[in-house]
């Protein structure tokens, strides 16, 4: 079958610049392995899908080559977005701090999808499974378990490597080392982090436990909910910071303030001199469990009357400084996304081309572009999905 587009990867990405090449006039074929459509979206925001950001700025992405990113987002923004969304009558609200989820259900954002593709004329095979991509003189050679499928343009939407068990493959990445791409090589990302043997053993009952904190690694800096697992750390200010977190031999330290409001350090240093625990102290500023943990694992259950000038200062500045030094992650079956990818060095910020394979097109995750937790993500894809679709 010969088309002007083949698109692999019937995710977010992938959807989208089907349904944008196709409008143009373009035939489109989009082939996923499989068996259900936009099953990432669908399990998205807690099944309402974080369909946008209304603050998405390049800041708000993480990639070798941060400046990468710019042209897309400011051509496809998430305004545009939303027009989509409310051209389709999905109702949707603003939860917190630009988030935008749908008010009903994320399977409204798959329908959207699958009606513009729809529209458009977009072809779907779906499952199918790609047994090999092939340049040839005059574009790209796809074999499929349902056939053989020639056209002049390529695009690999196929996503990063987390949650394996709803189709992610390592696809994109294979086809970008066929053609000699570079890669920057992808890790897990927005995932919770695992405790250290010895902050298991004082922290690892709290699970449940909720509170905010100001999360901090490298350039990363997040004030947002922290919660405690039973394996370790999560909640939306670990997910943020696991993205900046090195897992290497050296175990680098994330920094938590667990104190963050300066107003709360001043009523604690008020309490200097009180004849109270410190523990019941911190625990009216603190979840109790959790300032308990917090005096049995640093030795610090007596009045604060007890402690020294210098001992009750260093107590404050511990609470403003817990450094963990986590084991690892939980890894791609608990990561949102990926970092790394195909290294956008290869690749037009304007069109998402690779330089050097001419009508061959890498979008969305795949790509070496992860965006912060809120939304941002899926901007990404919508964004980049639009460039290419333009372009092709
Ligand atoms: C639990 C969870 C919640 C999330 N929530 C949000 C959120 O609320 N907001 C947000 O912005 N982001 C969220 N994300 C991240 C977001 O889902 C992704 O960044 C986004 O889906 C990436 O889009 P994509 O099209 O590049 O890849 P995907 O949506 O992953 O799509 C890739 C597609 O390629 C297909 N594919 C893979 N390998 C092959 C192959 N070998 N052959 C054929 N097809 C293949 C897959 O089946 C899939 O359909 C979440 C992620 C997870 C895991």
């Amino acid at each position: 079958m010969q088309v002007d587009v083949i698109v692999i990867g019937a995710g977010a990405a992938g959807m989208m610049c089907a349904a944008e090449a196709g409008k143009r006039g373009k035939s489109v074929v989009l082939i996923d392995h499989y068996r259900k459509l936009g099953e990432k979206i669908r399990i998205s925001g807690g099944g309402r899908c974080n369909f946008t950001n209304i603050h998405a700025r390049p800041e708000n992405y993480l990639s070798q080559n941060p400046h990468f990113c710019r042209s897309a987002l400011a051509r496809y923004t998430p305004q545009d977005f939303i027009k989509l969304v409310e051209r389709h009558g999905i109702r949707y609200h603003e939860k917190t701090l630009g988030q935008l989820f749908c008010d009903d259900s994320a399977t409204q954002i798959i329908d959207m999808l699958k009606t513009e593709c729809d529209r458009a004329h977009v072809q779907l095979r779906q499952p199918c499974s790609v047994a090999s991509v092939n340049k040839s003189s005059d574009g790209f050679e796809v074999d499929t378990d349902q056939g053989h499928f020639t056209a002049s343009a390529l695009v690999i939407a196929t996503g990063g490597l987390s949650v394996p068990k709803i189709g992610a493959t390592p696809f994109g990445y294979k086809i970008a080392e066929q053609f000699g791409l570079a890669m920057i090589a992808p890790r897990p990302a927005l995932v919770p982090l695992s405790f250290d043997p010895e902050s298991l053993a004082c922290y690892g009952d709290l699970s449940g436990l909720s509170l905010d904190a100001e999360v901090s690694c490298h350039d990363g800096r997040f004030r947002e909910s922290l919660l405690l697992t039973h394996r370790g750390l999560s909640g939306p200010s670990i997910l943020q910071i696991s993205s900046y977190w090195q897992n290497g031999p050296a175990k680098e330290p994330i920094h938590i303030n667990l104190l963050p409001d300066a107003a709360t350090v001043a009523a604690l240093e008020s309490q200097r001199g009180s004849k109270a625990q410190f523990n019941n102290i911190l625990a009216e500023h603190l979840p109790r469990r959790l300032a308990q943990a917090w005096c049995d694992a640093h030795n610090l259950n007596k009045p604060a009357i007890q402690f020294s000038d210098r001992a009750y200062a260093d107590a404050l500045a511990q609470l403003q400084d817990w450094q963990v030094k986590p084991s690892g992650t939980l890894g791609y079956n608990k990561a949102e996304v990926t970092l790394g990818g195909v290294d956008t060095r290869e690749l037009s910020s304007k069109t998402m081309q690779a330089n050097k394979v001419p009508g061959l097109y890498f979008i969305g995750e795949v790509v070496d572009v992860t965006g912060h937790l809120g939304g941002f993500n899926f901007q990404w894809a919508w964004a980049s999905a639009v460039a290419a679709g333009q372009a092709l």
